[in-house]
């Protein structure tokens, strides 16, 4: 590829919109432009990389068995009503009509899709386990598009999923992928860690992330300091912790004005934080939701969720709390009607004695509160969420948070979809058996967004080795320089002949200008040849990654060397 055919279009100024360095440099570079919020264009550069990052999923995926398929974008309503999921998928679902007032979707995934085409052709225990995946767009309407390629509407996504006769099978399929995706990442040469993810209303050990660590990351993990341990926080389990034992004194109202938080409570009232009750209010289908954990610690909403058994929950409205007899800033669990409110307390706070908490009624709080005394909550469980410090779940030491982005997912789904949708198959004794299934994720776009941001710098991208669009750029520092250009051309040539992916910058620009495009685009080696280069008959090869300048003989196997130090990277 020669720099003056390419379509790169460099941006000097780049849009405010883009906050983190992926969407910033990505757009700099001209690897890609926006065509409508959350949908891009990617352009010659980014198309590369993407394909290299596709190819890298099919060889991993085809080693381990997997079956590449292509489903169609456009799916049915029916197949969603059959799974009960047209309803329950919401906003973000790309709905519309055909021309005979047909209802269709957008796949934003295709669990209805791939159990609809296997369901009607497996029929015995023999023709599993089975492994199909596809690479394709994907849409979500997302309620906020942002970050460029991290999360956008229209986006590529390697989708498989795994159909086994039990679940012993599925464990194995499910090891199987993450083996997959752990040789994926690595061979994309990112940092990343398998996290324990929620698994929503499906329950049991049955997902992981994989979490490329970067700061800009949507996601937080905890991760133990001493052990394995890592889990996303929506996930990460905690103890009960025991408050030392007390003799339960007698409840007492007292008047706590302009105390809002709980920390202004216990100022006022010169309480340890420990010795209170901090409530967060929702709303949900099934009503309005009170949950209450210590002073001192935080609600967990997908805990909450998975706890009560609803779909979501966002925060409760004034009116809703008025209604069942409370108000915002003085929420209490005694007293209120659990016909109009579903109370869900944390597992700790129910070994803690004589608590501080609201009265339910405005600038009053109460005093010696105990549980099982003076109130009975709906739900007792684990609803808090982890905070730095708290012990590892699995070997008691202190954790550590992080961020990070979501690039892949596998998730265990039982017979979630084979029951809903009568996807059964004759086990050895001639019996119907639902099929067990497993689905497994990978975000092509926004794992080369995730490349980008953790491998750049002020100069620009970094690209790993084996995604960069292209690994070598030729420089020839001075293109009217007969010579030096000509044996500027005549090394492209060779390095293309050895097979490599060349650029030459054949443009009639400064050095400067040239070099400063080079570290924008991030080629991993650059190679200068100039007049000097001919005088003193060494070939200037610079790493990107490192800034090693290395300089190589002229009159020695010079493409050899490039190819060894590209393996090297
Ligand atoms: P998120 O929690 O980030 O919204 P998700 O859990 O809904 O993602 P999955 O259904 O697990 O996503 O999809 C599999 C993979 O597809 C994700 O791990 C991610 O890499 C990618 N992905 C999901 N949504 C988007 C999006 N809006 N833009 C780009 N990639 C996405
Ligand atoms: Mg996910």
């Amino acid at each position: 590829m020669r720099v003056s055919k390419m379509y790169a279009p460099t941006l000097r100024e780049v849009p405010s919109e883009a906050e983190i360095p992926s969407h910033q440099l990505l757009l700099r570079a001209g690897f890609m432009r926006k065509s409508t919020n959350g949908m891009y264009t990617l352009l010659p550069l980014a198309w590369r990389v993407i394909k290299k990052i596709e190819n890298i999923i099919r060889e991993e995926m085809d080693r381990k068995g997997a079956q590449e398929i292509m489903m169609p974008i456009l799916q049915p309503a029916e197949i969603w009503q059959e799974s009960g999921r047209w309803g329950a998928y919401g906003a973000e679902m790309i709905r519309l009509k055909d021309r005979h007032g047909h209802e269709y979707c957008l796949g934003p995934t295709h669990e209805e899709m791939v159990t609809t085409v296997v369901k009607s052709d497996v029929r015995s225990y023999r023709q599993l386990p089975l492994n199909l995946y596809q690479i394709q767009d994907k849409f979500r309407d997302e309620r906020r598009p942002r970050f460029g390629l991290m999360r956008s509407r229209d986006f590529i996504m390697k989708d498989a999923y795994s159909f086994d006769r039990d679940e012993a099978g599925l464990d194995k399929s499910y090891e199987d992928m993450y083996d997959a995706y752990s040789r994926i990442f690595d061979r994309c040469g990112l940092i990343y860690r398998p996290v324990e993810a929620d698994s929503g209303a499906i329950g049991g050990n049955g997902s992981h992330e994989f979490m490329v660590l970067a700061d800009s990351g949507e996601a937080e993990i905890v991760y133990c300091s001493a052990c394995e341990y890592a889990a996303d926080i929506e996930k990460a389990e905690l103890h009960v912790i025991e408050a030392p034992a007390e003799e339960a004194k007698a409840m007492e109202k007292v008047l706590t004005p302009n105390c809002k938080t709980i920390e202004d409570v216990c100022a006022y009232l010169k309480l340890p934080v420990e010795k209170s009750m901090k409530a967060v209010a929702f709303q949900s289908e099934k009503g309005l939701i009170l949950c209450f954990v210590r002073g001192d610690h935080e609600v967990n909403e997908i805990k909450v969720v998975n706890t009560v058994g609803v779909t979501e929950v966002e925060m409760a409205e004034p009116e809703l709390l008025a209604q069942a007899g409370t108000v915002g800033g003085y929420m209490g669990p005694v007293g209120l009607d659990p016909k109009k409110v579903i109370i869900v307390v944390d597992q700790s706070v129910m070994k803690m004695h004589n608590i501080c908490c609201g009265a339910n009624e405005e600038g009053y709080h109460f005093l010696n509160v105990n549980p099982g005394r003076d109130f009975t909550p709906a739900y007792v469980a684990d609803i808090r969420l982890m905070a730095e410090g708290d012990p590892c779940p699995h070997c008691g030491a202190p954790v550590k948070k992080a961020r990070g982005i979501e690039v892949g997912q596998v998730f265990k789904l039982f017979t979630k979809y084979s029951q809903a949708m009568k996807a059964t198959f004759l086990d050895e004794n001639g019996k119907e058996q639902p099929m067990v299934m497993g689905c497994y994720g990978i975000g092509v776009g926004r794992t080369m967004a995730a490349a980008v941001e953790q491998n750049n710098d002020k100069d620009g991208m970094i690209w790993p080795a084996a995604i960069a669009p292209y690994q070598v750029l030729v420089v020839p520092v001075n293109v009217k320089d007969a010579e030096s250009n000509a044996k500027a051309e005549a090394i492209y040539n060779e390095l293309l002949d050895a097979g490599l992916e060349v650029v030459i910058d054949d443009r009639k620009e400064r050095p400067g200008v040239k070099f400063k495009d080079a570290d924008l685009i991030g080629y991993p080696l650059r190679v200068v040849v100039g007049p000097k280069t001919l005088q003193t008959g060494e070939l200037e090869v610079k790493i990107r990654k490192s800034g090693e300048v290395k300089m190589l003989p002229l009159n020695g196997d010079y493409v050899a060397a490039i190819k060894e130090i590209m393996q090297e990277l």
